[in-house]
């Protein structure tokens, strides 16, 4: 099992790491990062396939005798254009790195890459009370030795921090939350926290109202309610007795869920394309509970036997297709046969029987503020 590996400029940089880590067993020559890397020349000329002591050196780190040798099997390991290789290599440099502070007391010289600096994804923030939003952390260089991060808000009773930097706004106000390096407590970076009031629950008519007009608030998390669960089951019930087979495939979805999957609408169809088809977080009639996507999320579901017997049947059991077709001007979303909304039986019947949709009905809009 003979390979030729060509050694890349990834592949270069590790040896030239795994050089300046061997302090471990040469504490003179390994310190610095000096060590000679053999040319390309020499890397291409390299033939020998692994043995057991390239795996172990590989996994472990273990310390080798001379430069040379280091770079050489470094070489061997890595396959070219591999990229799974270096990642070891990089975790075997911050294991040794940790094992040389620890002999420190003893070593003529220890190697430690501070953290310089901290980027994030955003710097500030607006939030409803009760949302959360995270930034992902960049602490350069690289090869720092100890990337660990402390969170902290300045003021908990506006938004609180997790130690993985989950920020949750919790009352109304501004607060700065600091993220310090563990290792190097002068570099920090900061996120500026506002949190406004959280958005208010409409009711019309003892109905509650969501759509793009109206929102939830981030934490109004019911999960799905028993009492349109139960309306559900009587009507997937009889539509069995009928031979009909009728069956939940999206109920219940929170604020977060609902914002990753408009994301992700977002990214494929863009924006104006998504909104036509796909709600907002804390717009989506799925937040409430009360909600529920039958069987496939097709048009074409309004053809088969059940959607037919959906269409015709829904609002004997407190249920209307929330959006209807040629009504997209109004509910603001293109027909969907395929969702149903809870009203309870009363006002089910009272809006299936005046032929409007559930706007028009209330005499509501359903249109974004932006
Ligand atoms: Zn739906």
């Amino acid at each position: 099992m003979k390979k030729k590996y060509i050694l890349g400029a990834t592949a270069l940089a590790a040896s030239v790491m795994i050089s300046g880590c061997k302090p471990i067993d040469e504490p003179t020559a390994a310190a610095n990062a000096d060590v000679p890397v053999p040319s390309l020349t020499t890397m291409e000329m390299l033939t020998e396939s692994l043995t057991d002591a390239d795996t172990e050196f590989a996994e472990y780190g273990e310390p080798v005798t001379t430069s040379e040798t280091a770079a050489a099997e470094t070489a061997e390991a890595v396959p070219a254009g591999g990229d799974t290789e270096p990642v070891q290599t990089a975790e075997s440099t911050e294991s040794a790195a940790t094992e040389t502070e620890t002999a420190s007391r003893t070593e003529t010289e220890v190697r430690t890459v501070g953290v310089e600096s901290i980027s994030l994804t955003f710097y500030s923030v607006t939030l409803q009370t009760g949302q959360s939003k995270m930034p992902i952390v960049t602490m350069s260089p690289e090869n720092a030795s100890d990337k660990s991060e402390i969170w902290t808000s300045s003021d908990t009773s506006v938004a609180t921090v997790d130690n993985m930097g989950k920020i949750t706004a919790v009352s109304e106000g501004s607060c700065t939350v600091r993220v310090t390096s563990a290792q190097n407590p002068e570099v920090y970076a900061d996120v500026e926290v506002t949190v406004t009031a959280g958005v208010q629950i409409t009711y019309i008519d003892g109905i509650l109202v969501v759509n793009k007009t109206y929102a939830l608030p981030a934490d109004y998390n019911p999960g799905v309610n028993s009492e349109a669960q139960a309306a559900f089951d009587r009507m997937q019930a009889d539509a069995a007795a009928e031979g009909l087979n009728i069956y939940i495939s999206s109920g219940f979805r929170s604020y977060d869920y609902q914002a990753g999957l408009y994301q992700r609408y977002v990214d494929k169809d863009g924006k104006a394309e998504a909104d036509r088809y796909s709600a907002r977080a804390g717009h989506s009639e799925h937040q409430t509970g009360l909600a529920f996507d039958l069987n496939s999320i097709e048009e074409s579901f309004a053809k088969t036997k059940e959607g037919e017997w959906v269409n015709r049947n829904c609002h004997k059991y407190g249920f209307i297709i929330r959006y209807p077709s040629d009504k997209e001007d109004i509910t603001g979303y293109k027909w969907e046969p395929w969702h149903i909304r809870y009203l309870g039986e009363d006002t089910a019947k009272a809006v299936y029987d005046s032929g409007l949709c559930l706007e028009e009905y209330l005499g509501i809009t359903s249109e974004y503020a932006e």
